[in-house]
């Protein structure tokens, strides 16, 4: 819950997320442009005519970046291959130190008889592997304690039989054959305990079996709604244990980012076009368990005067649009007044004293933000505050990539294949087509379930509003409409994403097949037209200001009142969220949710 309020403050802006209060956390902003050298950009012209940014050939530094996320992306199958190998190499170290251990005590030095020689030799290689080997041994456990107490289940008993037969053994042979007897004993050993772990220890179905009988209903977990948040949730505890019953109001997974391929091959985006962009390793790496994914760079086009220029608007844009000795002049000034690959925001530099660089801040402020910003919200960018405007970048660099986040892929089959994965797990039960609040009810502060006390937890990925009746009213929203159109050619425009930052109504086109495919003989565009969410549309962006703000602590702080209810995601805790902080927070919430009595 306390996650809702402390990230309660950040809104989207062209697709950047802003922090209202802390500046610490806006990575697009802070990141240092990488690109120093400047780059050949053919985009301007008119439509039909323009050179596909995809057709410019690579700088050296793009290559390079390019190089390291191919390794990023490498065959899975590779990966699992070099895994086994340190799997069984640290499998094989547990036996050398008990071999060596055993020498050492018993036939090199004679110093101990065979038994307690065994004995301490066996302990090491067990302390080895729950210690040093410990994230190796039990890698593939869903619950590590549980396998852990388990394995010890299985030494209380191999290790006094192995001891004393072991023992009965070594006595009937000569001493010099105490180490065969040994070889013996660790072989049984590694047969039986491989057994006991396949049938035991790594069974899910006598684990689960284990954990209901310790935890009972406390280990159910209700996750109300399929989206990428709901999604991570029910997969990490699923994982660890807990019976998950995930239900899903649409017919369809993913939530928003959910996607289907048309009739002519091409992956469709049904809730606008989404792009995974990050810097955290361990959400990229969390996700990578789910699918594979092709490599994307995001450059997205403002079309503006009459010329596609790169927003957010950079050098190129500059010479793009200003007379080129003027452009000089104002690069001239721009980089020796702030300096080059830094990112100044606009306010600052409408306040600039050099008159020229002034003028340039209220062209860029007219051309980019604000026809896009009444369009996208409604309102003029200055309702959205000083605070957030303050950070609306321009680039004095040639950086034309949309993020600059380390990670930055498409999945390869698609984010609705990407969610079916992530469901793919036998503690995970899946109910579409329901509306949760026909089974869920919030009484006295406990949770009904089909009119019963619920003893488990409940993630509720809703809107906050619904689940309490809307009784301090509806939550303000901005909706979208997208207009699908297919068109028979193979590029409709020359970028994945054109803004329409000046004119048309409509705020944005995406072309599909430039996020996923070579160029084929049609391709998918969309078009978003912003709204106000009426009764019947799709919530999309919560209105970034206070007075909505205020209206959703209410509903935060009721909902802080019912045991084992948490919030999580876009529409519970109502800000806007990228992909990979929804993640994140899954992530998080499920560690919390686990470490909880
Ligand atoms: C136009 C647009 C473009 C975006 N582009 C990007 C991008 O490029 N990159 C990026 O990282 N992020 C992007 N995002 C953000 C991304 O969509 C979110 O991060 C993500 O969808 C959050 O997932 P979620 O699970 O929190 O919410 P959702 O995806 O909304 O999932 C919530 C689910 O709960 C279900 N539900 C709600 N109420 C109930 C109920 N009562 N019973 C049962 N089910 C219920 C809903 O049907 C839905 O399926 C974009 C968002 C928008 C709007």
């Amino acid at each position: 819950m306390n996650e809702c309020l402390r990230r309660l403050q950040y809104i989207p802006y062209y697709g950047i997320m802003i922090p209202m209060k802390k500046q610490k956390n806006v990575t697009a902003i802070e990141c240092e442009a990488e690109q120093t050298t400047q780059q050949k950009t053919e985009v301007s012209g008119t439509q039909g005519q323009q050179q596909s940014k995809s057709d410019v050939p690579m700088t050296e530094q793009q290559t390079e970046r390019w190089a390291k996320s191919s390794e990023k992306v490498q065959n899975p199958k590779l990966k699992q291959f070099i895994q086994i190998l340190i799997f069984t190499g640290f499998s094989i170290s547990a036996g050398v130190i008990q071999i060596v251990s055993f020498g050492i005590l018993y036939d090199w030095t004679k110093w101990l008889p065979w038994w307690p020689a065994y004995l301490i030799s066996l302990v090491l290689s067990v302390v080895w592997n729950f210690t040093f080997n410990r994230k190796f041994t039990f890698r593939a456990a869903n619950n590590v304690p549980l396998a852990m107490g388990l394995v010890v289940v299985y030494y209380c008993m191999f290790t006094p039989i192995s001891v004393f037969g072991g023992d009965e053994i070594a006595a009937m042979l000569s001493e010099n054959l105490g180490m065969l007897v040994t070889f013996i004993m660790m072989l049984i050993n590694f047969v039986t305990e491989f057994i006991w772990d396949k049938f035991i220890v790594f069974n899910e179905k006598v684990t689960g079996r284990i954990e209901a009988l310790f935890h009972g209903g406390k280990k159910s977990v209700y996750v109300v709604g399929a989206g990428i948040s709901g999604l991570t949730a029910a997969r990490v505890l699923a994982e660890a244990g807990y019976r998950v019953t995930v239900t899903e109001k649409r017919d369809t997974v993913g939530g928003n980012v959910y996607d289907y391929t048309d009739e002519n091959g091409i992956i469709v985006q049904k809730y606008g076009p989404h792009i995974f962009h990050t810097n955290d390793k361990e959400v990229y790496e969390f996700l990578s368990r789910f699918t594979e994914w092709n490599l994307y760079e995001h450059r997205v086009l403002g079309y503006i005067g009459g010329k596609y220029v790169p927003v957010p608007f950079n050098l190129t844009s500059l010479f793009e649009l200003y007379p080129k000795d003027k452009a000089e002049k104002l690069k001239a000034i721009l980089i020796q007044e702030i300096g080059l690959d830094k990112k100044v925001p606009i306010l600052q530099l409408k306040e600039h004293p050099e008159k020229i660089v002034r003028e340039f801040a209220q062209f860029v402020y007219e051309n980019v933000f604000y026809t896009y910003t009444m369009k996208q919200w409604g309102f003029p960018p200055e309702e959205l505050g000083a605070t957030v405007m303050n950070r609306v970048p321009v680039y004095i660099s040639y950086e034309d990539r949309y993020f600059t986040d380390e990670y930055q892929f498409q999945p390869k089959e698609g984010y609705t294949k990407l969610a079916e994965n992530l469901l793919s797990h036998r503690n995970i039960k899946l109910v579409t087509g329901k509306d949760a609040l026909e089974s869920l009810k919030i009484e006295n502060g406990g949770i009904l379930l089909d009119g019963k006390k619920f003893r488990g937890k409940v993630i509720f990925t809703g809107a906050i509003d619904d689940l309490f009746a809307r009784k301090y009213g509806a939550l303000s929203y901005r909706s979208l409409d997208f207009v699908f159109e297919t068109h028979d050619t193979a590029s409709y425009q020359p970028a994945a994403v054109v803004n329409y930052t000046t004119s048309e109504k409509f705020t944005r086109i995406s072309e599909f097949t430039k996020f996923c495919c070579p160029p084929q003989e049609k391709t998918v565009i969309v078009k978003e037209y912003s709204k106000a969410c009426g009764e019947e549309d799709i919530p999309y962006y919560p209105i970034p200001k206070q007075e909505c703000l205020a209206d959703y602590e209410k509903y935060l702080l009721d909902a802080q009142q019912v045991k084992n209810l948490y919030l999580l995601g876009r529409l519970a805790c109502y800000r806007y969220m990228n992909m990979d902080v929804a993640v994140k927070s899954a992530m998080e919430l499920a560690e919390q949710i686990k470490n909880s009595k």
